[in-house]
């Protein structure tokens, strides 16, 4: 007898798994090189080069007990006080080490923030499509709803009418998530401006704090210059979750934190139940070695330059073909409109007939839309495109 919840979770296919597992098969059959696999958000840039050297001098200089012990459940004061300078250093905000906890990873930190603010049952976070899937997982955690502003299909911005007319006595928080996963778009400054001006009102109307949770493991990743506007100095209610999973190339290094600003509502109780959430799903002094790390590379820039030559690339050669693609200025994700209008079709004629591999935006609470990861290399983008190009031809 187990939980069915948990073996539901365990047990449930996954589109994205599925087509990735899928592409490992099929390179056995046809060769890697004529498998085009756009599924999994798995960064393609290596870290940059001072966290290997970290690594190595810590390793080198520090006492091993230490470097591989416990460090104090919210993370080493060091480590956070070298990310409240940086967020200090870079946004109009006055970041505390004593307002960050560090988790592992971001999704740990989305998870510590769901459990912390689900009060009942009814309690709901409002999220924006599309939007990452496991938000399903996320924010049901505790026994509180997802509750859906449908997608701008348009421009993939945000849908404002719907979203305050989806605010009502329940909403707990209405989740943010910018550079957006899967869309590639970043929500422009007007945008935050519009929402900040809704949820206060909507926080004078229910009597209660609606906190925005911004879901920015993608902040770093833009391109051209495009701003993302930091969510706090916006809305004081914001509660930010943070990883390196991509900004520095980290993912398996399962590093990230919760930043709870001073001028959030309830901020002190927010902070220590984070911690306390924290503490249930264990996900409480990260490893020190790879705090050590980020306190020192926190500052650190990702070399943008071969997202970026993909992301032309694709965008560019979609566009010729005639796709229709969401303004890539973020992430590393384009957004194509399915050219059938049935994105769950294209993706399995595209899989059967050329091995390309594409996620359809159901998933996404989407659908119509297939998302592709162009953390690939360049060559397989440039050899997949004859197969994009037959795809859209073949429904003309
Ligand atoms: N939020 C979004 C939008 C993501 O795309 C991801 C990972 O892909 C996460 C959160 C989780 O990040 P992490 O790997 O740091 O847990």
């Amino acid at each position: 007898m187990v939980n069915q919840k948990y073996y539901g979770y365990g047990t449930s296919p996954s589109i994205i798994r599925d087509l990735f597992a899928y592409g490992l098969e099929q390179a056995k059959v046809v060769g890697k090189d004529k498998v085009y696999d756009y599924s999994l958000g798995n960064p393609s840039i290596p870290a940059p080069a001072k966290v290997e050297e970290t690594i190595k001098k810590l390793l080198a200089e520090e006492d091993s007990i230490v470097l591989h012990g416990y460090s104090m459940a919210p993370g080493f004061e060091s480590t956070r006080e070298a990310i409240a300078a940086n967020l200090r250093e870079r946004f109009s905000t006055n970041a505390q080490a004593s307002e960050i906890f560090m988790t592992c990873g971001c999704a740990p930190a989305l998870v510590s923030v769901a459990k912390a603010l689900t009060v009942s049952e009814d309690s709901e976070f409002l999220c924006v499509a599309p939007y990452f899937p496991e938000y399903n997982v996320f924010f049901t955690c505790d026994g509180g709803k997802v509750a859906v502003v449908s997608a701008d299909t348009e421009g993939f911005q945000i849908n404002l009418a719907e979203l305050e007319s989806k605010i009502n006595a329940n909403t707990v928080a209405v989740v943010i998530n910018n550079p957006n996963n899967p869309s590639g778009v970043v929500y422009t400054e007007e945008t935050i401006t519009k929402i900040a001006e809704i949820m206060k009102k909507k926080e004078a109307e229910f009597g209660h704090p609606i906190y925005i949770i911004a879901d920015e493991p993608y902040r770093e990743l833009v391109y051209g210059g495009v701003k993302v506007p930091f969510i706090p100095e916006y809305y004081d209610d914001t509660i930010v979750c943070y990883s390196w999973s991509k900004s520095l190339s980290l993912p398996g290094e399962r590093i990230g934190y919760v930043y709870v600003p001073t001028k959030c509502a309830d901020t002190k109780e927010v902070y220590a139940a984070v911690a306390g959430a924290a503490r249930e799903i264990g996900s409480v002094c990260p490893p020190t070695l790879i705090q050590r790390v980020v306190e020192e590379c926190v500052g650190c820039d990702p070399d943008l330059v071969a997202y970026d030559e993909n992301r032309t690339l694709l965008y560019e050669s979609l566009t010729e073909y005639g796709y229709t693609v969401a303004k890539p200025d973020g992430a590393f994700y384009l957004w194509v409109k399915a050219p059938n209008g049935d994105a769950k079709e294209f993706s399995n004629k595209a899989k059967l007939e050329h091995n390309l591999l594409v996620v359809p935006g159901d998933g996404f609470a989407c659908p119509g839309f297939f998302r592709l990861s162009y953390c690939v290399s360049n060559k397989m983008i440039r050899n997949s495109l004859p197969a994009f190009k037959a795809m859209i031809e073949s429904y003309k």
